[in-house]
């Protein structure tokens, strides 16, 4: 007997050469196959007269073969199966490409329902193409599996059609109908008003109509977001059951730091500070996102939260995404510290220094280590060498990592070797989070939000330039550099051999890397090493540039950025490696070569290096794609200069499933579709508390909690 949990190799329908296609598909079990839901339909409902068809139209009708035969063609070796039917009106012609088979299974007299679009040719009128169906006569067929009604069209792969699949999974859904299993609590069902599993499946598959459509998915969409809150709602309770250090905040030590910075906190630091400070008190582990736009001051509020750590006699982790960030938070850091009589290490694959007594010194990494385990080392910078074997703590209390996202919670419990104490966490990012992720796939985190920038910013003026701007942009770019100020100038790749390019996803940041460029038809890219010849001999050659790109050896870059920083360098020519964090004040113009390469966000990101001083900036994007969609996106880089709303046009205009990392998530399609509807999402993530605050270990929903062990097994956030 065939049960939802039986393999695909046991469904008798199923030959031998599907069972890897479909895995591929990631379709291993019956249950599986019921639940890959169709992309897309294709409406062929309406069955009409062979007399009413008109040319251009998609059309479905039905009627009896007259003729059928297979030709070649000499030109193109191509087999071309011509079909003529006819009904009580009329007659038309269907051709078929390479498809010689099909007179295997049609034959003359056949009854068939053909559905295609009509196209007009020397030949006369015939069906392009058509999806088709053998019918049993001319009467009602309310019964079509592939024409005369919507038909769903899958996600195929090689070998596995549409056509296919319509004809493996119908049966199975006739077959399971009245067996399915109804996960979701009936108040939730009767509160939303959805469609019953057993209908809702049915009609995803093979809806009566496209509302029948929309009300199935809406089920599923809501039940996949359901179960994601529940388990990032159950795994959050866990973790706050869990015992963390305690560091009492000491007021008068923290006002003591404040009064030695060169600047005033800000408002929305203070807020932040604070809110973390009075975590860091309560011995549950604190798990925070701590957002704010690019140059709003993220890392003195860190700095704040690990003195505090500190003083309370514990350690400390900062860890950052590459080692130009992690090397100047490490000078930055143990210059806001000189006199707080703090000793900082830096590790990273290759250095390690420390900065004790108010100076810095190089230490063997073995020594690091060792002062690091015996609680001698109050903070430790670095990038993901930290999480490497031989890095222990001794008493770790807070981690920070900076431009991780979603990724520190992982991260921190890599950290964590003794399981007693579990350390607080705060992560920070630039990346604007738009609300909907943020109480899905960030929901685990609480926020912070640092709203404001530094008080002596000027707005960034940003402009979109085309071929014929480009020379007055170079010379504004001169006279910018003859002042005394730095620019940046972005490119897409590295150079023309695309194996150099893969350094784009060092950034970490969900805005950047699989980011689609056919979708917006661009012709030519520009490269870091073509337009430093350019720029270099034939445009600036009396100004000093240099270039910057991932496949550097770090310390190569690490020297080019203090040179720009000191004035060294007028132009840094770069790849996207700059995007998170890079801090130079006296950098005045961000231009981007390309830009209709990169996502929003990202842009927004780079646009970040620029304007973190009193100075007025500039941002120019160069773009050669005149559609009305680059404009469109472009624009929208203008007119909004709040990353927040550029992240939801981004997810907008993008859809999820273009994010940084959003592919390995596991969520399916409906998931990802749902993420977009901030009503559904809160709607979904109500019903997970209702439900948890009565019965938290789901012990009265015995399905639901099996649906949600096999939920979790599908995603993978980290
Ligand atoms: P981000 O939030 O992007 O990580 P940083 O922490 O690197 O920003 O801060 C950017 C710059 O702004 C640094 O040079 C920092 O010293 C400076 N800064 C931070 N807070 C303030 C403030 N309140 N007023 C003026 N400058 C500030
Ligand atoms: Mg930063």
């Amino acid at each position: 007997m065939i049960k939802l949990s039986t393999p695909i190799e046991n469904v008798p329908n199923i030959g031998q050469a599907y069972h890897k296609k479909l895995k591929k598909l990631g379709i291993k079990t019956v249950q599986d196959l019921l639940f890959y839901f169709p992309l897309r339909y294709e409406d062929f409902s309406n069955i009409i007269p062979i007399s009413q068809i008109k040319v251009g139209e998609v059309v479905c009708v039905q009627g009896r073969i007259i003729a059928i035969e297979n030709t070649q063609t000499f030109k193109k070796w191509m087999t071309i199966t011509e079909v003529e039917i006819e009904d009580e009106t009329g007659n038309i012609k269907a051709l078929w490409f390479n498809q010689p088979f099909l007179t295997k299974s049609l034959k003359e007299d056949d009854f068939v329902c053909l559905a295609g679009k009509v196209t007009l040719s020397k030949s006369g009128v015939y069906l392009n193409n058509p999806a088709f169906e053998k019918i049993s006569e001319m009467s009602d067929n309310d019964d079509l599996t592939h024409t005369g009604r919507i038909v769903p069209i899958y996600s195929e792969t090689k070998g596995v059609s549409s056509k296919w699949l319509r004809y493996i999974i119908k049966p199975l859904l006739e077959y399971f109908y009245d067996k399915l299993p109804e996960m979701l609590p009936d108040e939730i069902i009767k509160k939303h008003k959805f469609l019953p599993t057993k209908e809702a499946i049915w009609q995803i598959h093979f809806p009566e109509s496209f509302e029948h459509a929309d009300a199935a998915k809406a089920r599923f969409s809501f039940e996949n977001l359901f179960l994601l809150q529940l388990s990032i709602l159950k795994q959050r309770a866990r973790l706050l059951q869990k015992t963390a250090p305690v560091c009492k905040m000491d007021a008068s030590l923290m006002k003591q730091f404040t009064e030695s910075l060169p600047f005033q906190l800000t408002d929305s630091q203070r807020q932040c500070a604070f809110t973390i400070l009075k975590d860091l008190e309560k011995s549950a582990p604190m798990s925070r996102l701590l957002e704010g736009d690019v140059g709003s001051g993220k890392t003195v509020v860190a700095t704040m939260a690990a003195l505090s750590t500190i003083k309370n006699g514990y350690q400390v982790a900062f860890m950052a995404p590459t080692e130009i960030l992690a090397s100047q938070h490490f000078k930055g850091i143990s210059k806001m510290l000189e006199k707080f009589n703090v000793t900082i290490g830096y590790l990273t694959g290759k250095e390690s220094v420390i900065f004790k007594n108010g100076k810095i010194t190089e230490i063997k990494k073995k020594d690091l280590l060792l002062e690091l385990q015996f609680g001698q080392i109050d903070m430790l910078i670095g990038t993901h060498t930290l999480i490497s074997k031989g890095v222990l703590f001794s008493k770790l209390a807070l981690v920070v990592l900076d431009e991780q996202h979603r990724f520190g919670v992982n991260q921190r419990a890599q950290l964590v070797k003794d399981k007693k104490l579990i350390p607080h966490l705060l992560s920070m990012t630039a990346t604007p989070i738009p609300r909907t992720l943020a109480l899905t796939v960030y929901g685990d985190l609480d926020l912070s939000l640092i709203k404001e920038m530094p008080k002596n910013r000027k707005k960034i003026k940003t402009l979109i330039i085309d071929s014929e701007g480009r020379k007055d942009a170079y010379e504004f770019i001169r006279k910018e550099v003859k002042e005394g100020k730095g620019v940046f100038v972005i490119c897409p790749k590295i150079g023309k051999d695309d194996e150099e390019n893969n350094q784009t996803a060092i950034s970490g940041s969900f805005s950047v890397s699989n980011y689609n460029p056919t979708l917006f038809g661009v012709s030519e890219m520009k490269t870091v090493k073509q337009e430093y010849e350019k720029l270099s001999k034939e445009i600036f050659p009396d100004l000093r540039i240099t270039m910057l790109h991932g496949k550097m050896k770090s310390d190569e870059k690490e020297r080019i950025m203090q040179d720009f920083k000191k004035g060294e360098i007028d132009i840094l020519l770069s790849t996207s490696v700059v995007e998170v964090g890079v801090d130079v004040p006296r950098a005045t113009v961000m231009m981007i070569e390309g830009a209709e390469r990169f996502g929003l966000a990202q842009l927004h990101q780079f646009r970040g290096r620029v304007g973190r001083s009193d100075m007025q900036s500039y941002c120019f994007l160069f773009t050669t794609d005149p559609s009305q969609l680059n404009r469109k996106r472009l624009k929208a880089m203008i007119d909004c200069d709040n990353g927040f709303e550029l992240a939801q046009k981004d997810l907008e205009i993008r859809g999820p499933g273009q994010l940084y990392g959003a592919q390995q998530w596991g969520l399916p399609d409906v998931a990802m579709e749902g993420m977009l509807n901030i009503f559904l999402v809160e709607k979904t993530r109500q019903a997970a508390k209702e439900i948890l605050e009565k019965d938290p270990e789901l012990s009265n929903h015995a399905l639901l909690l099996e649906n949600l062990k096999k939920f979790k097994q599908k995603i993978h956030f980290e």
